[in-house]
């Protein structure tokens, strides 16, 4: 089941360009930051009322950030929704013909299980499930 909205990601170039930016803004003093090196992503994150965004610059060309950056830009990158089973949503939504860009669970930021579904199925937003270990 899907329970709640968890985090929005943001593609960014230079984490602390952005993290500059975002304390101005904001008036936050303290990021988490953290590297996640299956995604090949840096990540500087803070809370907003029980919602997270993520600032998420790509640590190689080979990063799927990168990629976006290079034909969007910077922005919004993908929305995070909380499930309580990841594993089981997947298998739901593959049944209702929702294309998966991962049909298995990963390691991502936060010490959760993340996977993500196609935008081409879900009217052109990435969305990701997330699940704490
Ligand atoms: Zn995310």
């Amino acid at each position: 089941m899907i329970t709640s909205l968890n985090h929005i990601g943001i593609a960014v170039r230079d984490i602390e360009v952005s993290k500059t930016l975002y304390k101005k803004i904001f008036g936050i003093e303290t990021f988490h930051t953290e590297t996640v090196e299956e995604q090949m992503v840096q990540i500087a994150s803070f809370n907003i009322g029980g919602i997270l965004i993520e600032l998420t610059a790509p640590t190689s060309p080979d990063s799927p950030i990168s990629k976006f950056l290079d034909k969007r830009g910077e922005g919004i990158h993908h929305i995070a929704f909380k499930s309580d089973n990841v594993q089981k949503e997947l298998s739901r939504l593959s049944e209702e013909g929702i294309q998966l860009i991962n049909s298995e669970p990963k390691d991502g930021a936060h010490e959760m299980l993340i996977a993500f579904l196609h935008p081409k199925s879900t009217g052109g937003v990435l969305m990701e499930l997330c699940q704490p270990k």
